[in-house]
């Protein structure tokens, strides 16, 4: 379509009739996802970065005229489509990278229809009730008590900056009697401290940077053989930065560690928490959502105790990106970042004035997130949603099983929630084995055959399974732990005919 206007565009743009127009749009995109996507029976095209960055550069960005949307659409599909990761393919298993729900998909369309903005109540009155009703049934199965609140966010990066912000705002008051928010860090809180596993998420670093506390605020606490957090070495971490005249106000519990699925011991966290008077955040990014499984649940015991959960709906939930949420256990803590905009959210005593959510966020402008996992587990229900998780773990248990069978595999650890660290280590490979790992997944992934992560275990490299892919069955495994010991082999015979 060349048209000059939007008027002379007509359908394409938005009308005259524009339901209809959307209507045929989808079919069109639907018709793109079948040829370029679906169609596919490998995970990935195996195309270098090169070739892909290539095609894709030769479209000019900003064309001064434009053409039919049914043409548009054919070019993603062979040139976008094509070459993106196949996320429902049974083989893809590298990261914390899910296929959606085909109801949060459904929601998904209605969501960018309908382009509610999130930040004021008028932009989004229907909305913001969803979403402030899926908090508050969140903090509820969570534990947290009646004063709870938080909200939607991008993923728990950003879940987990909020929790230590406010964490950073309540201990520069509490301990320095200073108002951070208006005043800025003083002086002493180059002294605060933040606590957590060694094996935590890069993202509390990035955060603990972010605050002005620097990356050097956040303690590693050295984990076990088998990657858990050691509460003597929790305690008596705290007892030497207090010796050291330092002060640490907040302790991060990891629930699911991205390599081992640990989950540190939230109970006892919380309780060190409250002797210490530490600011409790939960890390729940990844197992969070055990909350809603029947057998799992009470790994989770003493997420109740948190004052700021991060939670991931876009990992083992299986929502289209973003979908996070953060939340507070005592709602009044959002006070110390409080903002409001004449053109927002005056301060005013309206009917409207306590639902605006704008500054309960990091973001202004905000999709409606909420929508895809209230349509999800309205149709799945919890029932389904949390025997969807056991599998995934289940099917984590019966992999390690077979890698331990297997002697020409090692396996790094047991696993605890979806994901298997292993590498490949015949008996007869003797210091090969580092530099064969990356090769393996290079060549599976080149040849379409499975996309693995890899992952370092005291600094040597080793093959990841996640699995967050409901369609993943233990024979999909089974053809792919027989293709990386075949590709392992050859890899070594190559290596060794030509030295
Ligand atoms: C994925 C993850 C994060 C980061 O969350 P995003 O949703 O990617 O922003 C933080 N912590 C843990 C434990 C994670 O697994």
């Amino acid at each position: 379509m060349s048209g000059s206007s939007f008027e002379d565009a007509g359908t394409a743009v938005f009308g005259p009739d524009t339901l209809e127009s959307y209507r045929n749009a989808t079919s069109l995109a639907i018709a793109a996802l079948q040829s370029g996507y679906f169609g596919s029976n490998t995970p990935f095209s195996g195309r270098t970065p090169d070739e892909i960055h290539e095609d894709v550069a030769e479209t000019e960005p900003f064309p001064s005229a434009g053409q039919s949307l049914e043409a548009v659409l054919e070019r993603v599909s062979s040139l976008v489509c094509a070459d993106s990761v196949g996320v429902y393919h049974p083989q893809s298993m590298a990261h914390l990278h899910c296929p959606p729900t085909v109801p949060a998909l459904a929601a998904e369309l209605i969501v960018s229809a309908m382009n509610q903005s999130m930040d004021s109540w008028d932009q989004s009155p229907a909305a913001t009730a969803v979403e402030s009703t899926l908090i508050e049934g969140l903090t509820s199965v969570c534990g947290l008590g009646a004063g709870a609140d938080g909200v939607f966010t991008s993923g728990s990066t950003e879940a987990n900056v909020l929790g230590l912000l406010l964490a950073r705002n309540w201990a520069v008051a509490d301990r320095f009697d200073h108002d951070a928010q208006r005043s800025g860090l003083p002086t002493a809180a180059q002294s605060l401290r933040i606590l957590c596993s060694a094996e935590a998420h890069f993202t509390a670093r990035q955060a603990a940077g972010q605050l002005g506390l620097g990356d050097d605020a956040v303690v590693g606490i050295p984990t076990d053989d088998d990657h858990q957090l050691s509460i003597e070495a929790l305690e008596s971490t705290i007892d030497r930065l207090i010796d050291d005249s330092l002060e640490p106000f907040a302790l991060i519990g990891t629930a699911g560690t991205t390599d081992f699925g640990r989950i540190d011991p939230l109970d006892r966290l919380g309780a060190v928490a409250a002797e210490h008077d530490l600011w409790f955040h939960v890390d729940g990014a990844y197992g969070g959502p055990l909350v809603f499984s029947d057998r799992h649940r009470d790994r989770l015991s003493g997420i109740e105790r948190a004052d700021s959960i991060a939670m991931d709906f876009h990992k083992l939930c299986q929502q289209p990106l973003s979908c996070g949420v953060f939340l507070l256990a005592d709602g009044e803590q959002y006070d110390s970042i409080d903002r409001s905009a004449a053109y927002l959210n005056p301060d005013d005593t309206g009917a409207e004035s306590s639902h605006h959510l704008v500054s309960k966020s990091l973001q202004t402008s905000r999709r409606f997130d909420a929508l895809k996992p209230y349509v999800t587990f309205q149709t799945l229900g919890t029932d389904t949603m949390g025997a969807g998780i056991d599998s995934l773990l289940k099917l984590a248990t019966d992999t390690a099983t077979l890698i331990e069978a297997n002697d020409s595999l090692e396996l790094a650890a047991r696993p605890s929630l979806s994901t298997v660290v292993f590498r490949y280590d015949p008996p007869s490979n003797d210091d090969a084995t580092d530099t064969t790992t990356d090769r393996i997944r290079d060549r599976l992934r080149a040849d379409g055959t499975a996309m693995l992560a890899r992952t370092a275990v005291d600094g040597s490299p080793h093959l990841k399974f996640t699995f967050v892919n409901p369609r993943t069955s233990l024979d999909d495994v089974i053809e792919v732990l027989d293709a990386v010991v075949a590709a392992g082999r050859a890899i070594t015979e190559s290596t060794q005919s030509t030295s």
